[in-house]
């Protein structure tokens, strides 16, 4: 495989704040339009509790290697905690707190009834082998339990950048190993394998709900003159920037709604055609061989730094944090920034960006999909029981009464697809898929209606900050722990 690193930091190369302090001042600027008390919002602001490990793995040729990992739990108003775990050279503490923020406002707006965490271990997985990254997983879990973060009630970790179902799973199996009689242990985490009780839809979630927040946007016809764009998906141009997990599904769901991906940038390179990509072939090509390169439906863009400044409507940054900085972002074409990754943009990007008439989906919105879904997963989880396993043949037997009765009365003889389509009961999926879609739609209008009434001069990130503060210090209120 090419590898063309493109230059990667967590600390932002334009600007000297931090990502907890990004986070902050994101906070810091929402915080003004509120009338919470100071120490209310300190409490709210604050990470509460961070835990750093270190532990030993040997290598397979037998050495052995010290490693570092983080469990941050930035906001304990409500249990349990949730966010991701990643595995990634970038990680760091302040890192991790900021993203354990961010869970903390994400879930807030989203009305998901969790506390914001986050994990990591500093590692790039390519260097090891997958009997190493299972040891690593175990050992990491292993430290997560004995110090009490981790567990259906407690923290529940999912998948984020460099993880997958398969470290959930054996997440899953050293938890349950370690509490077997735990009733509820398969709740202690999420974005699971389906064999093992995970929940349908999640892999795709994040990706699918960058598309329904970023579809929705499109759909306010205000908001698309002030752009100069036209309403809604249909014939919009898309550039993504990042073809994992987010980036691959926010890309497919994004051209079945009929938007056009002219863009696709990777580590080793980036892809565009003007008429647009087809995002399964790109995905099959790079299965295949390891890279997009030499891709032949495309031009390649040789360093993908350069595509994020191609002519497009919407830019989707699906990678990692900072990768628009004060030297990039005035260059930027796109009227929207979809921040499907979490902290895209360094703190003076987004000075500059919300200087410019541009939209911007923010990252505490756009990929809250992801978590939406692992919640819907842990009460599964909780219940032990499929979605849709109680009522769905009764559904379809009443909707096959309901056609019968139509067909009797008017004569009219539906066709075997119109009956499939209309008497189909509603199983997991389409109940996930539905739940998630009415999330990510009440929760824009909610943020924008925010913004329209509180903070009409500033954007919309700032928006989702107030909506998430009033509804942490809501909870406190009606815990008694503030007036
Ligand atoms: P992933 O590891 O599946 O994919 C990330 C992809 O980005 C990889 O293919 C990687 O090669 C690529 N990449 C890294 N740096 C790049 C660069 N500079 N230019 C181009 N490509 C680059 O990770 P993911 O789960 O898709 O996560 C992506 C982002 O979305 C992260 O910021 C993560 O925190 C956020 N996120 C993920 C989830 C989730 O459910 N997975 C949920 C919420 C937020």
């Amino acid at each position: 495989m090419s590898l063309h690193k493109p230059p990667l930091s967590n600390a932002s190369r334009h600007d000297e704040k931090s990502f907890f302090q990004k986070v902050n001042q994101h906070f810091e600027s929402a915080a003004r339009f509120t009338t919470h008390p100071r120490g209310m919002l300190e409490q709210i602001k604050i990470c509460n509790s961070i835990c750093h490990v270190t532990f030993p793995i040997k290598r397979d040729d037998g050495t052995i290697e010290t490693l570092h990992g983080w469990r941050a739990e930035h906001s304990h108003h409500k249990l349990p905690t949730k966010g991701g775990i990643r595995y990634s050279t970038l990680v760091n503490e302040d890192e991790i707190m900021a993203l354990a923020a961010l869970m903390t406002y994400k879930c807030a707006l989203v009305d998901v009834p969790f506390g914001g965490a986050k994990g990591g271990i500093q590692l790039d997985r390519a260097d090891y082998s997958a009997s190493e990254l299972e040891r690593i997983t175990r050992r990491y879990t292993y430290e997560l339990i004995q110090k009490n973060y981790i567990g259906p009630g407690v923290d529940v970790p999912a998948p984020d950048f460099g993880t997958s179902e398969t470290e959930m799973a054996w997440i899953l199996d050293t938890y349950r190993s370690m509490a077997p009689d735990k009733l509820d242990a398969i709740a202690c985490v999420t974005g699971k394998p389906i064999e093992l009780n995970g929940i349908r839809g999640r892999r795709e979630a994040t990706g699918r709900g960058v598309f329904f927040g970023i579809r929705e946007a499109c759909t306010v016809v205000e908001d698309m003159k002030s752009l100069g764009l036209s309403p809604g998906l249909p014939g919009k141009t898309v550039v993504i920037q990042g073809f994992g997990n987010v980036g691959y599904h926010a890309a497919k769901f994004l051209r079945e709604g009929e938007a056009v991906v002219t863009g696709i940038l990777e580590v080793e390179g980036g892809l565009y055609h003007p008429k647009g990509i087809d995002v399964e072939a790109v995905a099959a090509w790079r299965e295949e061989n390891g890279t997009i390169r030499n891709y032949p439906d495309a031009t390649l863009i040789d360093n993908p730094q350069d595509g994020l400044e191609l002519e497009c409507d919407i830019l989707v940054p699906a990678a990692v944090e900072n990768q628009i900085t004060a030297e990039n972002a005035p260059r930027l074409k796109a009227r929207i920034l979809a921040e499907a990754a979490n902290g895209p943009a360094t703190a003076a990007a987004d000075e500059l960006l919300k200087q410019r008439n541009m939209l911007i989906l923010p990252d505490t919105y756009l990929n809250a999909g992801g978590v939406t879904v692992s919640y819907f997963e842990w009460l599964r989880n909780l219940s032990h029981v499929r979605f849709g396993r109680l009522g769905r043949r009764f559904e379809e037997n009443r909707h096959k009464i309901m056609l019968s009765a139509v067909e009797k009365a008017t004569g009219y003889r539906f066709s075997s697809e119109e009956v499939e389509l209309i008497g189909h009961g509603a199983d997991e999926n389409d109940l996930v898929n539905s739940g998630l879609e009415d999330t990510m739609i009440n929760a824009y209008h909610e943020m924008r209606e925010i913004h329209k009434q509180r903070c009409p001069t500033e954007d919309l990130r700032t928006a989702s900050f107030i909506t998430a503060i009033d509804k942490i210090a809501a909870s406190y209120r009606q815990a008694g722990i503030f007036p």
